[in-house]
């Protein structure tokens, strides 16, 4: 196996880090490539007010995530589980011992790679893997690269790449610092990274939260979801908005309320009714073993208790998993935009997208048929409100306006 080891501070991860991480896994045609941020650099004092090295771990693993190669990138706690400073040989030697056999590349910018030699033990961390270099401005001289490669061969017998990066981001995370501190820079961080930044208020990032504009609630959301699941809020939204338009609904409520509907959905069962014990949440017997069902009624909470969004907004939230009878134009938008949006792909799906514009009170209808028969089949309890939601549409009058 071929092991790429990139190590920082990242303090925190940007799109230069991501940009270089994803060349290097293609070049070096590696098995794996491991973020590994350190709990106290050697080289560099942290700034003072720098975040902890939970939240500088935390960051990287959304950044790592946005990459969306899951099994390909992954990140180590192994520095910041470490007490101590973080020295590279020391790390390698415990990589070593956990993987005899692997060829490890060790990663690392211009600056870095040009000061090689005087870090700590330079011999063993060239004896245990390669050094894998790569500019991180247009203005680095390639021929200074080539010439420490040269010399780090002959003075260490090291294995040496340097790589020709198509797309250099020139960033680095002291400017980007300086940047977000003024508002600005968010165009060099994963989305969801910069919505973390938002959430902790690092980096002289203050926001208020319950009044966030969209860009930052999007940032928000995403960075408290898995990166596969982005693509779906973000089609909920637009499909979202789009009804909005379509029966005259608030566009701007559809929007935000789908932008946060699935804000709770990677918590733990243990997390999600902790939500529920502190936002006062009475569960039936289905809901407390069905952690599926949770998260719209504890996302709700959040989004309304952090986010401050209006009680129509809430209960657009709470209901968009399973519906309810009496529905509100806002609820019905939010649970069809979430069943029918443009990445949903299942049998069925085109003739609720079509009705959704006709006749939404038939689409609902339509959902709520669909999983109740899905539930069916595959031999699961079905929510006794999806059932009174369906019987409810169903004695309403035929293509009346919702
Ligand atoms: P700082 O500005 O705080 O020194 P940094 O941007 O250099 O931070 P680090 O976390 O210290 O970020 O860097 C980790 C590794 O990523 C180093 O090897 C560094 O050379 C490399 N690196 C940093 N920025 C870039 C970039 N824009 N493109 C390619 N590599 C980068």
């Amino acid at each position: 196996m071929k092991l790429g080891i990139y190590g920082g501070t990242f303090n925190p991860p940007h799109l230069g880090h991501l940009a270089a991480a994803r060349f290097a896994l293609e070049a070096l045609e590696l098995d794996e490539l491991r973020f590994v941020p350190a709990a106290a650099p050697p080289h560099k004092a942290l700034p003072a007010g720098s975040p902890g090295p939970a939240e500088r771990l935390a960051m990287t693993q959304l950044a790592a995530d946005s990459l969306l190669l899951p099994g390909q990138v992954d990140v180590s706690d192994m520095e910041i589980a470490r007490p101590g400073k973080s020295y590279t040989a020391d790390t390698l030697r415990q990589l070593r011992r956990q993987y005899p056999d692997a060829r490890l590349w060790l990663l690392m910018g211009t600056d870095m790679f040009l000061t090689l030699h005087q870090w700590r033990e330079p011999e063993v961390i060239t004896a245990l893997a390669g050094v894998c270099t790569f500019a991180r401005a247009a203005s680095d001289s390639l021929a200074a690269l080539d010439a420490q490669a040269a010399r780090l061969e002959k003075d260490f017998g090291a294995a040496t790449r340097v790589l020709r990066l198509p797309h250099v981001v020139e960033v680095s995370s002291t400017q980007l610092r300086a940047l977000l501190a003024k508002g600005e820079g968010q165009d060099c961080l994963a989305p969801a990274v910069y919505g973390y930044i938002i959430r902790r208020g690092l980096y002289g990032v203050h926001w208020d939260l319950k009044h966030l504009p969209d860009r930052e609630l999007r940032a928000c959301s995403y960075s408290m979801i898995r990166a596969k699941r982005i693509a779906h809020v973000q089609g909920t939204e637009e499909e979202a908005a789009r009804l909005a338009r379509r029966w005259g609904a608030d566009e701007e409520k559809a929007r935000r309320s789908a932008i946060l509907h699935d804000c709770t959905k990677y918590l733990t069962m243990e997390e999600q009714l902790q939500l529920c014990a502190k936002y006062g949440i009475v569960l039936d017997d289905l809901e407390r073993q069905a952690v599926k069902l949770l998260h719209a009624k504890t996302g709700a909470c959040v989004a309304r208790d952090v986010y401050g969004v209006s009680d129509d907004m809430y209960s657009a939230i709470f209901w968009h998993t399973t519906a309810r009878a009496d529905m509100t134009l806002l609820e019905k938008i939010l649970y069809i935009a979430d069943y029918m949006e443009p990445t949903r792909d299942f049998p069925g799906v085109e003739r609720l997208r079509k009705l959704a514009y006709e006749d939404l009170d038939a689409a609902v209808c339509l959902g709520c048929e669909m999983s109740i028969e899905e539930m069916h089949q595959r031999g699961l309890p079905v929510h006794p409100n999806t059932v009174k939601a369906r019987d409810w549409l169903r004695s309403r009058p035929i293509g009346k306006e919702p």
